[in-house]
């Protein structure tokens, strides 16, 4: 398979779950609209990784907002339940990942480097 073919069965994983995936402008998940935006100016690569991520938030949010409450995910406390449900989303990302032979040490950086970056965002708060 192909990386244009892994690109559209994400698609179709996400369609599958009620979710509609639309270019945007950053990578997030908008559990209201249901609707998954994908940064565009990234690699393909990198899209599929997004993708995949954001997914993995569909496939945990409704756990995470029963045990940790939708305040605790979106309010101005929210940094430690957030942290939590985003390494809940990665664990759903890797697994994503090996199903479609995506899972590479380049995918494996981007995924710390995202993981970095909520720490940094912490940090500065
Ligand atoms: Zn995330």
């Amino acid at each position: 398979m192909v990386l244009s073919q892994k690109l559209a069965k994400l698609e179709r994983l996400a369609n599958k779950l009620g979710v509609r995936v639309v270019p945007g402008n950053a990578n997030t998940y908008i559990p209201t609209n249901k609707i998954i935006t994908v940064n565009m100016r990234q690699k393909p690569e990198k899209r599929a990784w997004s993708i995949a991520h954001e997914i993995g938030h569909v496939l945990t949010l409704d756990l995470c907002i029963v045990e940790m409450g939708i305040r605790a995910l979106t309010g101005a406390d929210h940094e430690l339940p957030c942290l939590e449900a985003e390494i809940r989303a990665w664990y759903e990302t890797d697994k994503i990942m090996r199903k479609l032979k995506l899972f590479s040490n380049e995918y494996i950086k981007y995924k710390h480097a995202c993981i970095r970056s909520y720490y940094c965002s912490l940090n500065k708060k």
